[in-house]
């Protein structure tokens, strides 16, 4: 069960250091996997006056550490069950900014603040997309679950998923989800995680019979592993399933285009098959496409970026540079939380976004 205590015996080899994007710029066995799992081993023996009892807040709960465990640790749901024990040490703006984070009020943020500078996500990236009415038979029927960057913040990436799943044919259910609640549960907050994972399982089972399509590969995760659907798909991976997405790349043609893949943390370490970025953009004729050889975390972490903005830009740095984005490379993610983060330093799309673009620069 979610929160509940895990017994765990950690080898110590530190094998996990060396992919912890937070301990990489930290350099501190405190902030390292290894070093936590310590703590959190000592936390629950005795109450000691920790002098940095965050270290189990500043943490991206990436799950680098726990896919390359030695000792096959479960590490994350160790972190969440430990977070919900000690909720009281999480930092203030986290505690503050989960009160806030509610449908009603995300869908005003974009228009209260967009302009004020310093506010958190005021950064965020605009598209220049018109979309038209498709006229052609919607065959098939698939539900949509944005995520909330996409269905409230980043509203381009939602409308540019349905564009291109219309074009395959495609009749997108779009019902009135809630937040998969991943921040919460991130929070240590379990109650709220349980009233959301309720509201919206309520809803997919209204439509079990459906493919459902995810935006958010970090929503894809929480609904497969912690609500227990199986029928979810992630964008990417559901448009190379279909052969119909022979038909966008014959739309699209060839482009003669730059670009750097990003493949965000609960893609690459959570999903068996995360090939499917890769694939979506290298399929496209006369696209430059570069992998870096190692993938980095953008540091974005949902509420990190907010409660630890000078480590998340730290990593944030680090990964533009490993992107090559500073060569005039436009980076393309399938996370709306990495698009939010990389806009920061560089021309960044989600995957939608990039094929709806390239789709009406060849049939205007
Ligand atoms: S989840 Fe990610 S940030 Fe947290 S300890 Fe593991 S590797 Fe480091
Ligand atoms: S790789 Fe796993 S077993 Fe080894 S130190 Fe890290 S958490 Fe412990």
């Amino acid at each position: 069960m979610i929160g509940e205590e895990i017994l765990f015996e950690c080898l110590k080899c530190g094998n996990c250091l060396f992919y912890c994007p937070v301990y990489n710029v930290e350099k501190e066995e405190t902030y390292s996997p290894r070093g936590r799992l310590s703590l959190i081993e000592i936390l629950n023996e005795e109450d000691l006056p920790l002098l940095r009892k965050n270290f189990l807040q500043e943490c991206l709960l990436c799950g680098a550490c726990e896919k390359n465990c030695t000792g096959n640790l479960k590490i994350t749901d160790i972190f969440i069950a430990n977070r919900a024990k000690f909720k009281k040490d999480s930092p203030a703006i986290k505690k503050i900014a989960l009160k806030f984070f509610t449908k009603g009020f995300l869908n005003l943020y974009k228009h209260l603040f967009m302009f004020v500078k310093y506010v958190p996500l005021s950064t965020l990236p605009k598209f220049n997309l018109r979309f038209k009415k498709i006229n052609k038979k919607l065959i098939n029927k698939v539900v949509l679950f944005p995520g909330c960057v996409g269905n409230y913040l980043i509203t381009e990436i939602k409308d540019s998923a349905i564009y291109v799943l219309n074009l395959l044919g495609y009749e997108v259910i779009t019902p009135n989800f809630n937040c998969c609640g991943f921040p919460f549960l991130s929070g240590g907050d379990l109650e709220q995680f349980e009233a959301l994972k309720e509201e919206n399982s309520e809803i997919l089972n209204q439509y079990k019979d459906l493919p459902v399509i995810t935006l958010c590969p970090t929503g894809n995760h929480t609904l497969k592993e912690y609500y227990g659907f199986n029928n979810i798909f992630e964008f990417a991976e559901f448009l190379n399933k279909e052969e119909n997405y022979n038909k966008v790349l014959e739309k699209i043609g060839e482009i003669e285009d730059k670009v750097s893949i990003h493949i965000p943390c609960h893609y690459i370490n959570f999903f068996e098959e995360p090939q499917y970025l890769r694939k979506s953009l290298s399929n496209i004729k006369g696209i430059e496409v570069f992998e870096p050889e190692r993938q980095m975390c953008c540091g974005f972490g949902g509420m990190f970026s907010i409660s630890y903005p000078k480590v998340s830009n730290k990593i944030l740095e680090k990964s533009i540079n490993n992107l090559r984005a500073k060569e005039g490379r436009k980076v393309v993610t399938n996370c709306p939380g990495c698009l939010v983060q990389l806009s920061r330093k560089s021309k960044a799309y989600h995957l939608s976004i990039y094929l709806a673009e390239k789709l009406q620069e060849k049939n205007p």
